[in-house]
């Protein structure tokens, strides 16, 4: 290190994460970069040398807030990068929606773009001189929690479900490769991550795009498949005594063979299957991956297998043409499901959204209350099994723990997954000796529930 090099600070970056975890991801992906290449972060818009919004173009909430974010940051800083979903999206007559709104961004890109990203980065402010690579830790720049993360498997979708665009953003189906994937959960678990999220746009689909290509790890050949996946993961996590949970998985019948994973304690026993709807038709019109499978039957068939199986799923109320009928036989579909936790929107038309061209649009106050009472029997079925839970004793990771971890706490069980699930509140140790810590596990018995969260007791 030379004296000149000491004197010059680090050009600063200032950036903003908007959308989903694979968005965060990809704000991840580039951070990691950018601190690989010796550049400095700002928190502030107008302390920063370039600012990079990442965003999310999904609803039109999230496009105004996206848009309204790149706004802000022209206004306090006036360079602009913008990468993401939004900055794939079209807009009137076909151009750029992003360049259209606000013409004087220095560069646009579409989601999954580090080294696009990077390529402006350089571009406007450059390399600073000769980066010192060992200040990045081993396992990238998280912007979630210590102990926890999330492991984007691929990127894109082969499905055209009518109500969603992402496949139009972001492509079809591109699965990272086994090793790369398997690498990082390594790195992430040394680290001291003890819950790895398994996220993409559909985990069961996983290696289709490479006709499940043999690729290696560790010296030995794998094949890039979910089951092989997640067999190799949960090894990892055993190793690691961490937590695997799989997100995005549809009820394909070769999902049954990663029940016994769950059932044997290699990976959670949670799986997030988002459905969106029970009806055979209404599934057909929204072209739904798996729409033909026997969803009840699958689930009570993996519930044999796994019985100590959880899951979570989103449902779409309101959708064009669904009949009162076919409304109810959602209604029973998850209390006969017996779903562990149901999230619900009211159908909004995305724009350039196929499902916006389907006959029977229901009025706004329908899809609303259909998507109250709809919440309303998930509680119910929420509840009850929570309820259940009081007496036994589970595993919990401690997300928080003021005062030295001896005043409570707050946790989740294998039950609950970060941001979109309840949580464990836990009361304070009653041995003097025993104190919560962040970022680790402990044993607590259930004393209570409350709404989606419960109550316990750390022993
Ligand atoms: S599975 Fe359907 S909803 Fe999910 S990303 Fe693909 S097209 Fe969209």
């Amino acid at each position: 290190m030379t004296a000149s090099t000491l004197a010059v600070p680090a050009p600063k970056i200032g950036f903003v994460s908007l959308g989903c975890p694979k968005a965060l991801t990809d704000s991840e992906l580039i951070l990691t970069q950018l601190r690989a290449e010796g550049y400095d972060t700002s928190k502030t818009f107008a302390g920063a040398d370039l600012v990079i919004v990442n965003t999310c173009g999904f609803i039109d909430d999230a496009v105004r807030e996206s848009l309204d974010t790149i706004g802000e940051a022209l206004a306090e800083n006036g360079k602009v990068i913008v990468t993401g979903c939004l900055g794939a999206k079209a807009g009137e007559g076909g151009g750029n929606l992003v360049r259209q709104m606000h013409p004087s961004v220095l560069a646009v890109t579409g989601p999954h773009a580090t080294h696009e990203v990077m390529d402006a980065v350089h571009t406007h402010v450059p390399k600073p001189h000769d980066p010192f690579v060992d200040l990045v830790p081993a396992q990238g720049v998280k912007l979630t929690p210590r102990h926890y993360a999330y492991l984007k498997i691929s990127e894109g979708c082969n499905h055209r479900c009518s109500f969603c665009i992402i496949p139009s953003m972001r492509g079809d189906l591109v699965s990272r490769p086994i090793g790369d994937v398997l690498g990082e959960a390594d790195r992430l678990f040394e680290s001291g991550v003890k819950e790895l999220l398994v996220i993409s746009q559909d985990t069961s689909a996983y290696g289709v795009d490479v006709k499940y290509r043999m690729g290696f790890w560790d010296g030995k050949p794998v094949k890039t498949r979910m089951l092989d996946l997640c067999e190799k993961l949960g090894e990892l996590a055993a190793k690691h005594g961490a937590w695997v949970r799989l997100h995005y998985v549809y009820p394909y019948p070769h999902v049954d063979a990663v029940l016994p994973l769950m059932a044997s304690g290699l990976i959670l026993p949670y799986l997030d299957v988002p459905f969106q709807h029970s009806h055979p038709d209404v599934l057909k019109r929204m072209k739904r991956p798996a729409n033909g499978e026997k969803n009840l039957d699958r689930l009570q068939q993996w519930r044999e297998i796994c019985p100590e199986l959880v899951v979570r799923s989103t449902f779409i109320a309101g959708f064009p043409g669904e009949t009162e009928a076919e409304f109810e036989h959602l209604l029973s579909f998850v209390r006969e499901a017996q779903i562990d936790r149901a999230g619900a929107f009211a159908y909004s038309p995305v724009e350039g959204a196929t499902a916006n061209d389907l006959d029977g649009a229901l009025p706004a106050a329908v899809r609303e209350e259909r998507r109250a009472r709809f919440m309303a029997v998930a509680e119910e079925v929420s509840t009850e099994k929570l309820r259940r839970r009081i007496g036994a004793t589970m595993q919990v990771l401690v997300d928080s723990a003021p005062a030295l971890g001896r005043k409570g706490g707050v946790g989740r069980s294998y039950a609950d997954a970060p941001e979109i699930d309840g949580s464990v509140k836990l009361l304070p140790p009653e041995k003097a000796s025993k104190t919560l810590k962040v970022g680790e596990f402990t044993k607590a018995r259930i004393v209570g529930a409350q709404g989606h969260d419960l109550i316990a007791q750390p022993i």
